[in-house]
């Protein structure tokens, strides 16, 4: 038979050799032989290749032999081979009973041998104590608490048997035993340099967290110069009951943490929601309040807690400001309202008075006999017409002085918001994009600077710049523009990590802050946020529009301020500008 190549080729010489064997030509017979000739195997219709990758899949994976089973399955549901899928998950059943049995023996067979023979340095009580540390910690975790105890078995075996500790005894020999159940080893130049990094966490790591617990910072200090201290196999002993003391009181506190943190948030989540009750019609309040609140339910970190503070504090500011312009103009227009609803009233009580006296002169005007009496009514007439007039005049007039007050005061509501955007310190976000602006930008980076110092990172800074952004103006008009703008930062903000700052550096330019990570990495991010923005376009009038933009990319060096390393950036943008536009440059510095 030839080798054939293609599913047709195999078919063919299926049919063909069906013919020349003389086999019946039946679905299975077919099936069969296409296998035979193809060198495949047949697909079993009964192989439950779902349940099995299931429940292969629900199997625990922490150890390497069970990641092993897991692999082994896995290939056996690939192949749709059900005797090896048995053959594995019985073999492994097998060894771990079998495992089991005879090491939990020989184990317990061993302690009790450990436990009655005399080792130098460890006493009984010594080594109940640390029987009993090793079965606490790992009660729940058979596998865990074989190993532990096998390692406690031998660091009890390394001592000397029959031997006791005499007044001579070295520092390194009663030590020794004390920490060997941790450490497995004797060496004294290591122990002397564990009791160190003990006492140096307690003091430094552990000492300084605890601020706010001035007796439990005080308390760990104490520790620290007892282990410092601690030779003899009593002192030891009396810094374990004080370290499980502290201990204890560690975990207490670490509850009431858990317990405030949580009414903490659930306060300002209160708040919130009443900010967002209070300001009805402002935009960029309720912009704000939503970041805020997405903040706050989101996992905790520092930067979280700053970018809410920072927000939080902006509301509240132009909330008060906004508050106090808002009064007094309602006041003023109060007043003005007053003062007019006076005048109207006595406009029309004069009015109506005129009209009474008005019928009176008609009736004197009918009664008159003589013109001198006539000529008497017609002057009273006159008068009181004038004067009607002249309230009606000054009606009008406080009426037209009434509605320019109110404009202006409108105006004047308008106008504090924009000065209040414009010029307020406190402002850090862009209106438009609710991304940080200059101001905010400033501060993070000197906060990123600063953090980047302390733990020895690397800060990758990049400035973006959309492409034809005129263009786009031009044609679609500044309100698409605006609103391109608020989707580039959206997707910015969805796409990045929560470290990483956003800002609106000027018209259509922004700038990234990328703590701890490589230029390489940074670069990549901007690559990543480019293709981001292919997949999810700008809808305007439900069309879809392409933004694209470009990039320059640097890491921040000792010699850097902010200025220089934005201005390193940007002159790797407009190289990216120059070759083509949608690319991102990268650039180190003195390149
Ligand atoms: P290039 O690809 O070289 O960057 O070209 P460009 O057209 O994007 O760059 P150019 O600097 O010539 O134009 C930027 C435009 O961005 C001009 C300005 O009208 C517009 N712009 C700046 N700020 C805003 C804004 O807040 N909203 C809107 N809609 N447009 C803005
Ligand atoms: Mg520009
Ligand atoms: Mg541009």
């Amino acid at each position: 038979m030839s080798n054939p190549a293609t599913p047709f080729e195999i078919a063919r010489d299926t049919l063909k050799q069906l013919a020349q064997r003389r086999i019946a030509p039946t679905p299975d017979n077919y099936q069969t032989l296409y296998h035979e000739i193809a060198g495949t195997k047949p697909v079993s219709k009964d192989f439950p290749e779902k349940h099995l990758r299931t429940l292969s899949g629900a199997l625990p994976k922490s150890s390497p032999d069970q990641m092993r089973l897991a692999r082994q399955l896995d290939e056996a549901v690939k192949a749709e081979d059900w005797d090896a899928y048995q053959k594995h998950l019985t073999t492994f059943i097998n060894g771990l009973i079998e495992s089991q049995k005879l090491a939990w023996g020989e184990l317990i067979g061993d302690l009790l041998r450990q436990w009655e023979t005399k080792h130098a340095g460890v006493t009984s009580a010594r080594k109940r104590e640390s029987l009993e540390h090793v079965l606490n910690g790992s009660a729940n975790n058979p596998d865990n608490l074989f190993s532990r105890l096998q390692s406690l078995m031998r660091s009890w075996g390394q001592g000397r048997e029959g031997e006791r500790p005499t007044e001579n005894t070295s520092e390194e020999e009663i030590a020794a035993p004390a920490t060997a159940a941790v450490t497995g080893s004797n060496d004294p130049a290591l122990l002397a340099e564990l009791r160190e990094l003990f006492a140096f966490t307690l003091e430094t790591a552990i000492a300084t967290q605890l601020i706010e617990s001035p007796q439990l910072a005080q308390d760990a200090k104490q520790l620290a110069s007892h282990i410092r201290r601690a030779r003899k196999s009593d002192e030891l002993k009396e810094f374990l009951s004080h370290l499980k003391r502290f201990a204890f009181k560690l975990e207490l506190l670490a509850e009431d943490q858990q317990e405030l943190r949580k009414s903490l948030l659930g306060l300002l989540r209160l708040l919130v929601e009443n900010m967002t009750e209070l300001v009805i019609d402002d935009r960029w309040l309720h912009g704000q309040i939503e970041v805020v609140r997405d903040i706050i339910e989101k996992p905790l970190s520092q930067r979280a807690i700053d970018d809410a503070e920072r927000r939080l504090k902006e509301v509240l500011f132009k909330q008060s400001q906004l508050k106090a312009g808002l009064f007094e103009t309602r006041e003023a227009i109060k007043q003005m309202l007053t003062g007019f609803v006076d005048h109207l009233a006595d406009f029309a009580d004069a009015t109506s008075d005129y009209h009474d006296k008005i019928e009176r002169y008609a009736d004197k005007i009918s009664a008159a006999d003589n013109i001198t009496e006539l000529e008497n009514v017609i002057d009273e007439v006159m008068r009181e017409t004038r004067s009607i007039q002249t309230n009606a005049q000054r009606s009008r007039d406080e009426l037209r002085l009434t509605q320019e007050k109110v404009k202006a005061s409108e105006a004047r509501i308008r106008e504090l918001e924009m000065e209040l955007e414009k010029t307020s310190d406190l402002v850090r976000h862009d209106q438009l994009t609710g991304v940080l602006n200059r101001h905010g930008l400033e501060e993070m980076f000197d906060k990123e600077v600063a953090r980047a110092l302390r733990h020895d990172t690397v800060l990758c800074v990049a400035l973006l710049d959309i492409d034809n952004f005129k263009k786009l103006n031009d044609s679609l008009g500044h309100d698409a523009g605006d609103q391109a703008l608020i989707h580039l930062a959206s997707v910015c903000r969805e796409t990045l990590r929560p470290q990483d700052t956003i800002a609106r550096f000027g018209g259509e330019e922004f700038v990234i802050l990328l703590p701890e990570t490589q230029i390489a990495d940074a670069t990549h991010v901007l690559v990543r946020l480019q293709r981001e923005l292919t997949k999810r376009f700008f809808l305007h009038d439900n069309e879809k529009v392409l933004i694209t933009f470009s990039a320059g990319v640097t890491q921040m060096t000792e010699r850097d301020n902010q200025a220089s390393v934005i201005k390193r950036a940007d002159e790797a943008m407009y190289k990216a500008k120059q070759t083509g536009k949608n690319r991102v440059e990268t650039v180190m510095e003195n390149a």
